[in-house]
């Protein structure tokens, strides 16, 4: 297998994002907006067909009369689509106003600010100097950026390398401070020629705020883009159940826009501040819980995988008992090996978090906190709710086993973006194909799973004369209600097809001599290269078939 977490590649991937129109950077003509992505023409059609697919497989295509794999018993699902700004005591009491938190620090040098848990460090030494060199990199890259930053610090040529005495591995520096064994005055900043640059570590809410109303001023006033999608979900529970005939268990999902104002957003669209989710909450009885969260886990795995992602670089990773947020009892993450991480790393595009009846209560009954072990309303010095709750019953009756209880809820939630990257960084290829004269070219194929593709067929007339156009207009109307596909006539038949390849087209429809002579088209295959010849009556059909 070709090495395929390097930044060549990623690289390559963001420039043909860029030329083929996939992702733009927001507000290019004015020198960007750090962290905020666009989706261009073929990149709205990616993102689509993802959410699309995900809608279908979980919602809207689900079977609520089947058991499936691995489930205790049938479920049902139901969605919603919920606001952007919701009432502030939403986010006090789900605790995001509180706890929603990143440390962040400056360098008073190089100006530049990082994610306090994101920076690693060790101890240097050369001639009685001492420094706690620090990076940002990670994985096979950390240590040798360590060595190259000290090599400089000290003024050493190349071959005195070897003359830095290093004190160990790399740590973390957050975990070296706390230990008191550096101090920041000690400490070079990843961007820094000199020691003692990195101001002290600041708390930062990641939600944006913003006033609601013509005369907004004073502090009632202040409202939260959402983080997350899903506290729109725990505060319509009841109006879901009073008003549709969903009984537990069941899930209620939605898609939509989250803010959170990331400290340093990077690696293209994997953490930006304005980002789609696509989140479940899934409602059950509490001793079905453990069983439901494993369903869960195991079968938004399958997703990704029956959508084509490389399972060589995929990874379900059940979180450490310490790991674990105060109120889960359980987590898993779905991660994807990106290129743009070193080798071996892996970066999250999905978490499934069993997280009790922590959401429910906290609406109900105010802001949370675990005490010896059991959730119970944080108060303030007054002996008050912290966060007061909204005061409405959220429990549940069963009108089978005539029980009341707060349901569990299993949260499956999936980030848009980084899936579609993923499924964008999984189909870039470059591989070789023999041109029109049997010569070999260099090709860039984008081989994303059909359903994904943004354009399913694109039909070619071999020559703009000789009633192939006609042929091939009335074949792309025929195919057009039924799927995305293209029509194109300009340039050689060899550039039509490194262009739809570019584009991830599974499948070209050539219109030539002999579609005239005998109604068929050549069907050629993007990823198998196979040309095969298919009656034009069938096309729509066949294609639809593979499509489905
Ligand atoms: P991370 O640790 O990477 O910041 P998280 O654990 O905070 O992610 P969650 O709160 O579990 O993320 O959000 C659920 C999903 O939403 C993530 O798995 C991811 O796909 C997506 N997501 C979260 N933050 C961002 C972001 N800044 N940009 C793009 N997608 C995001």
């Amino acid at each position: 297998m070709d090495k395929q977490n390097d930044q060549s590649r990623m690289d390559k991937i963001v420039s043909l994002a860029k030329r083929r129109g996939f992702v733009f950077q927001s507000s290019e003509i004015y020198g960007g907006l750090n962290g905020f992505w666009d989706y261009g023409p073929l990149g709205v059609a990616l993102k689509r067909n993802v959410k699309d697919a995900w809608w279908r497989d979980m919602v809207a295509g689900h079977d609520e009369l089947a058991t499936l794999t691995g489930a205790p018993s049938p479920y049902e699902m139901t969605g919603l689509d919920c606001t952007i700004i919701m009432h502030p005591q939403v986010w006090k009491c789900s605790g995001h106003f509180d706890l929603f938190h990143d440390w962040m620090i400056d360098c008073r040098e190089s100006k530049r600010r990082y994610r306090y848990d994101h920076l690693h460090g060790r101890w240097a030494a050369h001639r009685g100097k001492k420094v706690f060199v620090t990076t940002e990199a990670s994985g096979d890259e950390a240590v040798p950026e360590t060595v190259a930053r000290a090599q400089k610090f000290f003024g050493l040529r190349a071959k005195q390398v070897d003359e830095i005495e290093w004190g160990g591995g790399l740590e973390s520096l957050e975990q070296v401070i706390a230990a008191g064994s550096a101090t920041l005055a000690d400490t070079l900043g990843p961007d820094a020629a000199a020691p003692g640059s990195l101001t002290e570590p600041r708390e930062f809410n990641l939600m944006f705020e913003t006033r609601i109303g013509a005369l907004a001023g004073d502090d009632d006033d202040r409202a939260f883009l959402r983080p997350e999608t899903a506290q729109g979900i725990f505060v319509n529970f009841k109006n879901v159940l009073d008003t549709s005939r969903v009984r537990v268990p069941f899930g209620i999902a939605q898609v939509g826009k989250s803010f959170r104002n990331e400290i340093t957003p990077r690696n293209f669209t994997f953490r930006s501040r304005e980002f789609e989710q696509m989140e479940i909450e899934f409602f059950c009885k509490p001793a079905e819980s453990a069983e439901w969260y494993r369903f869960w886990r195991d079968r938004r795995w399958k997703w990704y995988l029956g959508l084509g992602l490389t399972e060589g670089r995929l990874q379900l990773r059940e979180h450490h008992r310490d790991e674990l947020s105060h109120y889960s009892v359980g987590t898993a993450d779905i991660e994807y090996a990106f290129p743009f991480l070193a080798e071996g790393e892996f970066g999250e595009l999905e978490g499934i978090a069993h997280r009790g009846d922590f959401d429910l209560r906290s609406h109900m009954e105010g802001k949370l906190i675990r005490k010896d072990g059991e959730l119970v309303v944080e108060t303030g010095p007054d002996g008050k709710p912290r966060h007061r709750g909204s005061g409405k019953d959220l429990s549940y009756f069963d009108d089978v086993s005539r029980e009341r209880y707060v349901p569990h809820v299993i949260e499956p939630s999936a980030g848009a973006d980084r899936g579609t990257l993923a499924f964008l960084c999984d189909a870039f290829h470059e591989d070789e194909v023999p041109d029109e004269d049997g010569k070999p070219r260099s090709r860039t194929v984008m081989k994303f799973h059909p359903r994904l593709a943004p354009v399913k067929a694109a039909i070619l007339p071999l020559v703009k004369k000789d009633g192939m156009p006609e042929v091939a207009i009335d074949l792309y109307r025929a195919l057009k209600p039924h799927m995305a596909c293209q029509y194109d006539e300009k340039g050689s038949v060899g550039r039509r097809y490194a262009r739809q390849d570019e584009a991830g087209t599974p499948w070209c429809l050539t219109i030539d001599g002999q579609t005239l002579a005998d109604k068929t088209v050549t069907l050629r295959d993007r990823d198998s290269l196979v040309q095969s010849r298919v009656p034009i009556a069938d096309v729509v059909d066949l294609l639809r078939d593979k499509l489905a």
